[in-house]
């Protein structure tokens, strides 16, 4: 009788509902050890219809492994990171990590809002960067599975208290990480506060398309909609002026290897050791995420291609990257053997008022959405 019953209830379900509670029952988790507070942190591997996995962990939001086809239909690793979470404690650049509050640098650590100035941990050089000596990356957040018909995905949430790395006001932030069977990883960041706060959340994979731990990423064919960029003092601090890209290694408006100019005499590259800079990103605000950059790997033939909603994207061609850095599966992480593709609003922006607001108020929900799509082709898309 019950057996009948629960066919019966199967039958009148609809199909969606059906599989999309499956597919969450089935997204395996795991222990990726231990906090020395005794925490446990997750690791969660989703995975799509079209055979792409993407192992995440609930330490600093860290995609830790994120697989893709070629053109051959096989799959590699394309971030770099580490087997373990010691690794990610330890030394990490920031390698895969959810950036918070304020993705990038805010000049000597400091600024003024509604009249009152507040200190920031001076965390690199004379600056602030990436939310301070413990950003979001280095926090344990709440997380929770699930899975739609279409996808699998995370929601990782966490409150940032009232003074956390100098901040004001209690942040609550919520980051949805969602493998579709599109090929798309999709970011959906969400914040509100009770008190004016800057907000500049991102994520910050280093991806190689051929492979992690497959060398220098110099072949890499970069297309970036940016007609200008933020121009950096010597500690990569915008000094207000956006410069034109027309003429100068800057110019990814149409496709260039990120090698061919990388080393070219120009005081930017030189300051930055490369390219380690924010474009301005020529698309209107919307709500819906267009396109920003796109990436293609000649000899796998892998694109992945970046939509955003946000004004900027850091473009980081791993320049720090020295081969002192052991990562997944032995591999050695040499000089620019991983790029970034950071969207996000433009660095500093709390002590620069001609750049879009990065102050979230109370009331208001910070509302940010990007979007990493995979493919795989035979010669550079047009
Ligand atoms: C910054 C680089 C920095 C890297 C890792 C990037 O977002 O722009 O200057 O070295 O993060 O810390």
């Amino acid at each position: 009788m019950m057996a009948i019953l629960l066919l019966i209830v199967c039958v009148l379900l609809p199909p969606r509902a059906r599989s999309a509670g499956d597919r969450a029952a089935k997204i395996p988790q795991e222990s990726f050890g231990k906090l020395p507070d005794g925490r446990e942190a997750l690791l969660y591997t989703l995975r799509n219809q079209r055979g792409m996995e993407m192992r995440v962990t609930n330490y600093g939001g860290i995609i830790v492994s994120l697989t893709a086809p070629d053109k051959q239909g096989h799959s590699a690793d394309i971030v770099l990171g580490f087997d373990s979470l010691q690794g990610y404690r330890d030394k990490s650049p920031y390698f895969g990590a959810l950036i918070g509050r304020y993705g990038n640098r805010i000049a000597n650590g400091e600024f003024t809002l509604d009249g009152k100035k507040y200190k920031l941990a001076q965390n690199n050089g004379p600056n602030s960067l990436h939310g301070g000596t413990k950003g979001f990356d280095k926090v344990l957040w709440h997380s929770e599975p699930f899975a739609t018909a279409h996808s699998e995905g995370v929601v990782f949430t966490y409150t940032s208290v009232n003074g956390e790395e100098g901040y004001p006001g209690t942040l609550k932030a919520s980051v949805t990480y969602t493998l579709t069977d599109k090929n798309e990883l999709i970011l959906d960041y969400q914040a509100t506060t009770d008190q004016a706060t800057p907000v500049n959340l991102t994520q910050h994979s280093y991806f190689n398309l051929a492979g992690q731990g497959s060398g220098p990423i110099l072949g890499h064919q970069l297309k970036l909609d940016a007609d200008r960029f933020t121009l950096v003092d010597k500690t990569l601090i915008p000094t207000g002026e956006l410069r034109p890209v027309r003429s100068t290694p800057f110019d990814f408006r149409k496709p260039e290897t990120i090698g061919a100019r990388i080393n070219e005499k120009n005081e930017q590259l030189e300051i930055a050791g490369g390219y380690d800079h924010n474009f301005v990103l020529n698309h209107k605000k919307g709500s819906e995420p267009s396109l920003a950059a796109r990436v293609y790997e000649p000899r796998t033939g892998r694109v992945m291609e970046v939509l955003t909603t946000e004004p900027g994207v850091q473009f980081y061609s791993g320049n720090f990257l020295d081969g002192t850095i052991t990562g997944k599966s032995g591999h050695v992480y040499g000089h620019r053997s991983g790029f970034c593709l950071e969207t996000q609003h433009y660095p500093d922006s709390p002590n620069h008022p001609s750049f879009p607001s990065t102050i979230l108020k109370p009331g208001e929900t910070y509302r940010s959405k990007t979007i990493y799509r995979f493919s795989a082709a035979d010669r550079l898309p047009k």
